[in-house]
């Protein structure tokens, strides 16, 4: 196992680790898991504000204090995705044992709380990822010239 696990939910078949010491926490799956696959399904805190660890709901609503979804890592081409109606975590992808699970931030997100950079490794990786309804900001369009 690739990570050092911090947390761990019994009544779970996710768990809270780092995947590396420069990113923050993340979620692994302790299971094997299958394409189409409900991984969870999330509760927490609805409301208008916009947080490092909320998620997108709908148009003016936000869900935080999540037990896991906070904590999923961005990845262009993820290997989930979350139902926000259903408020489920889906499997894109068949997966082993500790896998790190990932979502596209943009996807669920209007605006992110906070824009970065993005070095995934996809072919269609963004390179800077912003929520699908704002700009990149001044220092995003500044990475993205870099680049060019
Ligand atoms: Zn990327």
């Amino acid at each position: 196992m690739r990570s050092e696990a911090v947390a761990r939910s019994p009544a779970e078949t996710l768990r809270i680790c780092r995947p590396d010491d420069a990113r923050g926490l993340g979620v692994e799956t302790i299971v094997a898991r299958s394409r189409g696959e409900v991984l969870h399904v999330f509760t927490g805190e609805i409301g208008p504000e916009i947080s490092q660890h909320s998620l997108q709901v709908d148009e003016t609503n936000h869900i935080a204090d999540t037990e896991f979804i906070g904590y999923l890592s961005h990845a262009c081409a993820p290997n989930c995705r979350l139902d926000m109606r259903a408020f489920q975590l889906v499997a894109l992808k068949d997966m082993p044992a500790g896998e790190l699970l990932t979502i596209d931030y943009a996807a669920t997100e209007d605006r992110l709380f906070r824009q970065f950079a993005c070095h995934c490794g996809a072919p269609q990786c963004r390179r800077w990822v912003t929520g699908r309804a704002e700009p990149p900001n001044v220092e995003g369009q500044a990475h993205l010239k870099g680049l060019s």
